[in-house]
């Protein structure tokens, strides 16, 4: 498919003229669309789908904010925003961008405060277990790696994952109905199982603005004028098995699984390429090991092909992740059987068990270990345990604990039949603003984009934290919108 742009004289007859239009209508589209509207921009929004929602629908839609939000200081939590902004940039790694950062940093306790006023609820309350989502309806949870190493001891730790206020893991589904609401309660024109197809530009080349966008509905194109910008929405590339190949080959190693909409297929990071943007960061992305709950799984230990540990275990179930598949494989998670507890129905992992034993030696064996290896690995894991002092790997007190079988190991290497979820973080290049750049660094005049479909706060697998992904979608789509409204 062609996303190359079209000129503007080349336009017979335009369908709609308005001052900004949002392709997808996703987290970043309907905040961005919202924004564009209440600072005076007549708004257009288009969505491939028969629906809105996108990923955002498909998700928990837990955000990850603080610097003091209402929740956190409901809950008795003193966060800072340097905390978060120290955080952030140290997980986020060279690649992280600074003015983002600070941004999401300084204006994360009012953006929950924004999306609560749209009706998004919360409740004033903290999820205490280690866990992905809430599993209630309580709110806070710690969702990254601020409790463990190498981040412990830098900054001080909020838990900054905030759940709506539903029962279970439901609150994809909610945020979207608020937030669709919130965008059919204003005067913008909704334009659903319409696709965006290309850009349409007054001049090509560096002077070029982008004036416009061709449609696809009603199985006919449509020509839409923007007076004042065009807005990339439309998600991620996770689905679009070729721009893996190209850009994100060892985020999409085998044996682990793309999750996200169909529509994540990296149109609107095409249709930027197309007139002249630049793309960054785009082989990163989140890469999961979702194995917890239950949280007792995180006494146990990931080993290695060698029986050798890599990872202190209580991190981030995503910073393991990226350092799992870099492993020679097969690789364990291997536990005493007492800390197994109800893996079988309350995880998302679904690793089969690979081996058993009485003793390190018989489970050695069944996993065709090289027995002195784990042997060594446990008990040096044991002595760490014992002391309180995990010397290697720097695993936090309250994870420690000896290995004394008798013990299970699960099967977590790529293709054994664990599920290892795995969404992109690269996209265009942006101002904090979301106008997006060329390859030489220059605002390219009447395009924005935001979401997955540009490269934004998230930007390492082994530093992203759950809800960094929805946050920064609807933060960087109110920021677009503004923008673009107010050019
Ligand atoms: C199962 C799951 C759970 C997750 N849980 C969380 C979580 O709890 N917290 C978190 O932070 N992140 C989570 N994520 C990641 C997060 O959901 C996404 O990264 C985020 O929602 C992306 O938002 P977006 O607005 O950029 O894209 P989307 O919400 O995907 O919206 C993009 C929209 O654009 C549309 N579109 C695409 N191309 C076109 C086109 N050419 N024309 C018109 N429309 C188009 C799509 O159909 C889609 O509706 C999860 C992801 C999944 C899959």
């Amino acid at each position: 498919m062609s996303f190359s742009p079209i000129l503007e004289k080349d336009v017979v007859t335009w369908t709609d003229k308005k001052d900004v239009l949002v392709v997808g209508f996703g987290g970043a589209g309907a905040c961005s669309a919202i924004e564009a509207f209440d600072n005076g921009a007549s708004v257009a929004i288009f969505e491939a789908a028969s629906e809105s929602g996108g990923s955002t629908k498909l998700s928990s839609a837990e955000l990850y904010l603080g610097g003091g939000t209402t929740v956190q200081k409901a809950v008795g939590y003193d966060d800072s925003v340097e905390d978060v902004y120290g955080y952030l940039m140290d997980s986020n790694g060279p690649q992280a961008d600074a003015a983002k950062v600070r941004a999401y940093a300084e204006g994360g306790a009012a953006h929950l405060d924004w999306l609560m006023a749209l009706g998004v609820p919360f409740k004033m309350s903290e999820y205490p277990q280690r866990a992905m989502m809430a599993l209630t309806d309580d709110c806070l949870l710690y969702t990254g790696s601020e409790k463990a190493w190498p981040y412990v001891d830098k900054y001080k730790h909020a838990p900054r994952g905030h759940n709506l206020y539903v029962e279970g893991d439901n609150g994809g589904p909610l945020f979207v109905k608020i937030i669709t609401e919130a965008v059919e309660q204003r005067d913008i024109d909704i334009h659903i199982e319409a696709r965006a197809l290309r850009l349409i530009v007054d001049a090509f080349g560096p002077e070029q603005r982008v004036v416009g966008l061709v449609v696809r509905e009603d199985m006919q194109e449509r020509y839409y004028r923007a007076n004042k910008g065009v807005i990339l929405c439309a998600g991620g590339f996770v689905m679009n098995a070729e721009m893996m190949q190209q850009y994100a080959p060892e985020l999409a190693k085998a044996g682990t699984v793309p999750i996200g909409n169909p529509n994540d297929t990296g149109g609107g990071i095409q249709m930027g390429l197309s007139v002249g943007a630049r793309a960054i960061n785009m082989h990163e992305g989140f890469l999961s090991v979702p194995f917890y709950p239950p949280a007792t799984l995180t006494h146990g230990i990931f080993v290695n092909g060698q029986g050798q540990r890599f990872i202190n275990e209580d991190a981030y179930h995503g910073r393991i992740g990226c350092y799992l598949v870099r492993q020679t494989y097969p690789v364990y998670l291997v536990l005493n059987v007492e800390d197994y507890a109800d893996y079988e129905t309350a995880s998302w992992l679904a690793a089969p068990v690979a081996g058993t034993g009485e003793t390190v030696a018989e489970l050695a064996e069944e996993l065709r270990l090289p027995d002195s290896g784990l042997i060594d690995t446990i008990n040096t894991y044991n002595l760490a345990a014992q002391s309180g002092n995990d010397e290697q790997f720097h695993k936090s007190k309250e994870w420690l604990k000896p290995l004394t079988g008798p013990f299970v190991a699960l099967d977590c290497t790529p293709g054994a039949g664990a599920f290892l979820p795995h969404f992109t973080l690269g996209g265009l290049d942006t101002t904090v603003d979301g106008q997006v750049l060329s390859v030489q660094g220059d605002v390219i005049s009447g395009l924005y984009a935001a979401g997955r479909t540009a490269c934004g706060v998230p930007r390492r697998g082994d530093g992203y934290a759950s809800g960094s992904s929805v946050g920064d979608a609807t933060f960087s789509g109110r920021r677009a919108g503004r923008q673009a409204a107010i050019a």
